[in-house]
């Protein structure tokens, strides 16, 4: 999705849904973004606030089933024109550091933009739910859906340890 920088006005209101299939990290997206950003024109920036909302197939970190996440978040960056951009390579890393994206010539691809803004707000270690039991390090069973007798047996085994240590 391209906008061109000639139609947009001061305050302009961008809203509607992107479908996207899957964000750059793989991830698969379960609904299209919706967004709804205002653009502010400044002098050699644009300043865009507003928020995001879809949901991403995830995978849990702990028992590694795929499960859906939502994903609401206020975005606000700025944008400059490619040729703004500093070209020394010291400040080249700092770019990334900045709240900043770069366009060229006069059009802004929105789709690297909106994909990059839903990956900051995807957890690290993602959890299907607070309380995941994972998998079961012995056996490798989702101990959500199933329970082993690994755990048991290990309790077991040192209890007869601590057992024969008392005694
Ligand atoms: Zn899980
Ligand atoms: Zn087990």
């Amino acid at each position: 999705m391209i906008i061109k920088l000639l139609d947009i006005e001061d305050n302009f209101v961008l809203k509607g849904n992107l479908e996207m299939a899957t964000l750059s990290n793989a991830c698969k997206l379960a609904s299209p973004v919706h967004y709804e950003l205002v653009i502010k024109k400044n002098k050699d920036t644009l300043s865009i606030k507003g928020n995001l909302d879809c949901i991403v197939y995830l995978t849990c970190s702990r028992c590694l089933d795929e499960f859906p996440y939502m994903i609401n978040t206020k975005v606000d960056f700025k944008m400059m024109s490619q040729d703004l951009a500093p070209h020394e390579p010291e400040l080249e890393l700092k770019r990334d550091e900045m709240d900043i994206y770069y366009y060229e010539g006069n059009e802004i691809e929105l789709e690297p933009i909106l994909n990059e803004e839903i990956m900051l707000n995807i957890p690290i270690k993602p959890l299907c739910k607070e309380s995941c039991k994972g998998l079961c390090q012995v056996c490798g069973k989702n101990m959500n859906y199933e329970q082993c007798d690994c755990s048991k047996s290990l309790d077991t085994v040192l209890g007869e340890k601590l057992k024969n240590f008392l005694n």
